[in-house]
């Protein structure tokens, strides 16, 4: 099973991201995770990463690439993954391709979070307080959503084009929202 989760940030993907993978049995690679434990371990992966999140910018493909590319042909990426938080942008998406087309498999579902905009940035703000995550000022939250819109929306129309969308509103509560994308991708929830 290969799928990604897509949508705005705050959109809830890395908590509906840790049940899909576990229903499926596959890990889930969250890009901005893998970030953040480089920052954190001050390797130079961290150190060359820091300087854009913490400006809300994108660190440059062919950082983000590589470091996917690395991750996807660890072991337990072996049956497959879920994605959370790449591709984000077009060059993203081929690359992608090109590695799961290496693999000999194919991508089988993109599972997109729609939100509403107010109600993520006061969730964002939340989880500034609770996480401490640096890159979670208003100003910040402003400049991510924005390149989400210019960069990572398009990516939708391009998976929609292949028959591969499976679109979810993502709000309420968070177990409502599980159960929307289980019965979207057609399969039972565990209790
Ligand atoms: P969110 O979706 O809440 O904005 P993430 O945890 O997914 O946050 O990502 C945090 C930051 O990590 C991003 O703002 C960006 O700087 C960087 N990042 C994560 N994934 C990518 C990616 N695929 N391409 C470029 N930068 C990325």
């Amino acid at each position: 099973m290969r799928l990604i989760i897509m949508g705005p940030p705050g959109a809830g993907k890395g908590t509906q991201a840790k049940f899909i993978a576990e229903h499926f049995g596959i890990p889930a690679i969250s890009t901005g995770d893998i970030f953040r434990r480089n920052v954190s371990e001050g390797t130079p992966l961290g150190v060359e990463a820091k300087r854009f999140m913490d400006a809300g910018e994108y660190v440059p493909d062919e950082v983000t690439n590589k470091m996917v590319r690395n991750r996807i042909e660890e072991d337990d990426a072996g049956p497959g993954f879920l994605l959370d938080g790449y591709p984000r942008t077009l060059a993203q998406v081929e690359e992608l391709d090109g590695m799961i087309r290496g693999t000999g498999h194919q991508l089988d579902a993109v599972v997109v979070l729609t939100v509403d905009q107010d109600e993520i940035v006061n969730r964002l703000l939340q989880r500034a307080q609770v996480e401490g995550r640096t890159d979670d000022t208003e100003d910040v939250i402003r400049r991510r959503q924005e390149l989400y819109t210019e960069q990572t929306e398009p990516l939708i129309g391009v998976y929609r084009d292949r028959g591969l969308l499976v679109e979810i509103d993502g709000m309420g509560e968070v177990d409502e929202v599980t159960r929307r994308v289980f019965k979207a991708l057609d399969v039972v929830p565990e209790s």
